[in-house]
């Protein structure tokens, strides 16, 4: 780790958090204040474009927590080639795309906390935050077509922390890495320098190109995402909503089927042979710059 000293201000402690990251793995790093978190006249991103809250706040996560960090990796370029190969295996990309790069974001956000808990700012590393709630009762009384979420919205808070805007798939875009990317966050004590936040949405005008590919037709023209359609994933855990419900209850090992607990292993990490559906909605998404 760098040498740095504990008395360090917001924007050199920032600076040193990117430099510890990026070297670590992260390929962008972004800062929110929790302030940009609270639903008043300052929160930029009140305009349609962003995430509806959900989980926990920073502040109920960590009391005293006054910046959210949001790191980003990136999901190799061949893992997603060989995704799109007409071969019957999707093995790369369940580890490539999902486990391992769980995994970097849990290392790299528990050395950034161990980091700054060695200057004396308590920290909490989240990792890649999966999902694991789920609102049975808003999808049945049809309230959301997105029923499932982590304890906190790493999307939200990557648009708050200037990481990228929000696209048609329902997934965050950065302007180098389109939506070819995962995400992870530690929410922290230390006052932090705010990245400048990039509003909007990246999509081409009339691109459908993800709603048009996913085999399962989970996103809608407003970029919604049915998650129990996408969780069934062409039929692997489920062919019906009823069937594909049926599959996220069975996850939930004690009472959580009825309160909506459901632990994230069971959504998309098995790993090997993973996801049918190819996840053509990030795959075919024209935004990221492919490298040579
Ligand atoms: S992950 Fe697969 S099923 Fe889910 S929205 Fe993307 S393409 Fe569709
Ligand atoms: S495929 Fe097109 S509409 Fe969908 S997220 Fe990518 S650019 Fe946006």
């Amino acid at each position: 780790m760098n040498e740095v000293s504990q008395d360090q201000g917001p924007h050199v402690l920032a600076e040193s958090i990117t430099q510890l990251a990026t070297g670590l793995g992260a390929i962008s790093v972004g800062i929110a204040p929790v302030e940009r978190f609270w639903n008043s006249g300052n929160n930029v991103l009140d305009d349609g474009s962003s995430y509806a809250p959900t989980g926990y706040s920073p502040e109920e996560l960590l009391p005293g927590a006054r910046s959210v960090i949001v790191v980003v990796v990136r999901i190799p370029d061949g893992v997603v080639a060989s995704n799109l190969s007409p071969i019957d295996t999707t093995y790369a990309f369940g580890n490539f795309g999902y486990v391992h790069l769980n995994r970097l974001l849990n290392s790299i956000t528990h050395d950034l906390a161990r980091f700054l808990e060695e200057r004396s700012w308590t920290s909490l590393p989240l990792g890649p935050c999966g999902s694991t709630r789920f609102d049975r009762a808003g999808y049945e009384e049809g309230r959301t077509i997105g029923p499932l979420h982590g304890i906190f919205n790493l999307k939200r808070a990557a648009l708050l922390a200037g990481i990228g805007g929000r696209a048609r798939s329902g997934l965050v875009a950065t302007p180098h890495h389109g939506t070819r990317i995962r995400l992870g966050a530690v929410i922290t004590t230390a006052m932090l320098n705010g990245s400048p936040v990039l509003a909007g949405t990246s999509c081409p005008p009339g691109c459908k190109v993800c709603i048009e590919s996913c085999p399962m037709d989970a996103i809608n023209g407003e970029g919604q995402v049915d998650h129990v359609a996408c969780f069934s994933d062409q039929g692997r855990r489920g062919h019906t909503p009823a069937e594909s419900l049926h599959e996220m209850a069975k996850a939930v090992p004690l009472v959580g089927a009825a309160s909506g607990y459901l632990p994230h292993e069971h959504t998309a990490i098995d790993g090997v042979g993973n996801r049918q559906c190819r996840v053509l909605c990030m795959a075919m998404c024209p935004l990221v710059k492919v490298r040579q």
